[in-house]
């Protein structure tokens, strides 16, 4: 395709560069349609690199949000092998070190969101990784479905193969004023579409405000730190006890009460901060580790070394070992919303919004992408 001119038309005009944005981007150049993507910033620089980049099934809500992830797993595995993207582990361990925290993982297993998981017990996870089996390990939930990728390198380079291997343009350092269909009215002039698919991420207030004022949706801030290599691999990513009392996929089991009250007896300044432990391993060997949860329509941008610490507790009394060096901290954050995972919304004819509102984009943002472009090509558009 040419380079995009002031007399270009697209068939398909997305606004945020995102994942969720990419994603939609994707799924409308499968359709062979001409797509933009507008962005305000040069590079991506919001929660889709700021992230874990862990793609993330097993503990989603059961449901839809699990049926997303199982999909977007696989559209990632797809799209790295094309894009050069390096998928740089596989696989979940979620550790429990409390006979409440293995009651949920039975439970799990009893599920239909079991699907490539099994139980270790401790001497088996021992045997498996020494290192990270230490501690008050009573069992982990292994599974293979999930993947870890370097979200920083791989959001470029999806771009990159995006507008290499499907035409897409992008429209860096342009911010989207105004969505008038059959266009989009920008700070670099007009960019006309028949379709437009609005993924702002955690920006409520640039587009469609009123639509966006809903109650309780807000913005959900993140601390996450980058630790050095501990000198071994991960055999997987790992979670701890906490996260069975967070995810829905197992907090909202039943089996989950007795462990959520004992969490909430003995870690009850880890709950405050919304802690809970993911590590993941970078092709380095670093470790990216997380993370803390605090919830306002315009969170601080200040870091707090009580958190961090918090956040180190929980990896030694998971790991059973001291957290190596901090290399680097950062802070991200994510639209939330009590009452739904996703917000899909037509507010006009032709033109979506989408926003993911439980922090796992990275997990579900490529289905999403599907359903919206699905969405925009059902309804008639006035060309
Ligand atoms: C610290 C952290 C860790 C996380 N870990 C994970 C994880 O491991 N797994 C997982 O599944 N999810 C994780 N998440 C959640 C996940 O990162 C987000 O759900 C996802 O990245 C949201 O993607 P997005 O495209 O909607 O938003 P963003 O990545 O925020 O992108 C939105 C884009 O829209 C652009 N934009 C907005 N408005 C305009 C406008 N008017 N004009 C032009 N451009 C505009 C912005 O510049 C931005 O580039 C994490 C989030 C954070 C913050």
């Amino acid at each position: 395709m040419t380079r995009h001119t002031a007399s270009s038309h697209y068939d398909v005009a997305v606004i945020g560069a995102g994942i969720v944005g990419l994603a939609t981007a994707l799924a409308a150049a499968r359709r062979g349609a001409r797509v933009v993507v507008i962005d305000r910033d040069a590079q991506a620089n919001g929660a889709s690199v700021r992230n874990f980049g862990f793609i993330t099934v097993t503990g989603q809500e059961r449901g839809a949000m699990w049926r997303r992830a199982r999909r977007s797993r696989d559209v990632w595995m797809e799209v790295a092998a094309a894009a050069g993207i390096e998928v740089v582990h596989q696989g979940l361990w979620m550790t429990a070190r409390r006979p409440e925290s293995v009651a949920v993982l039975e439970a799990f297993m009893s599920t239909e969101m079991a699907q490539g998981c099994r139980l270790l017990d401790a001497a088996e996870a021992r045997r498996r990784c020494p290192e990270v089996a230490g501690g008050e390990l009573l069992a982990v939930l292994e599974s293979t479905v999930e993947l870890r990728v370097e979200s920083r390198e791989a959001i470029p380079r999806l771009a990159a193969w995006l507008e290499r291997a499907h035409g897409v343009q992008f429209l860096r350092q342009t911010a989207a004023l105004a969505v008038e269909p059959p266009g989009v009215r920008t700070s670099r002039g007009p960019v006309r579409a028949d379709r437009i698919a609005v993924c702002p991420g955690d920006d409520f207030t640039a587009l469609y405000p009123g639509r966006l004022a809903l109650p309780g949706l807000t913005r959900c801030k993140l601390q996450m730190l980058r630790l050095a290599s501990p000198g071994f691999r991960l055999p997987a990513a790992l979670m701890s006890d906490l996260g069975l009392g967070r995810y829905l996929g197992y907090a909202a089991l039943p089996a989950a009460a007795p462990l959520k009250a004992r969490l909430a007896a003995e870690q009850g300044e880890h709950l405050r901060h919304g802690i809970h432990l993911i590590v993941v391993q970078s092709a380095d060997g670093s470790l990216v580790v997380g993370d803390s949860h605090h919830y306002a329509p315009t969170p601080d941008p200040f870091s707090r070394e009580d958190v961090d610490a918090l956040i180190l507790d929980e990896f030694r009394a998971a790991l059973g070992c001291e957290p190596p060096a901090v290399l680097e901290r950062w802070s991200g954050t994510y639209a939330s919303a009590p009452d739904r995972a996703v917000l899909l919304d037509e507010p006009q004819p032709g033109v979506q919004i989408a926003i993911v509102t439980c922090g796992a984009g990275a997990s579900t943002g490529f289905a999403l992408g599907e359903e919206v472009v699905e969405k925009l090509f059902a309804a008639e558009v006035a060309a």
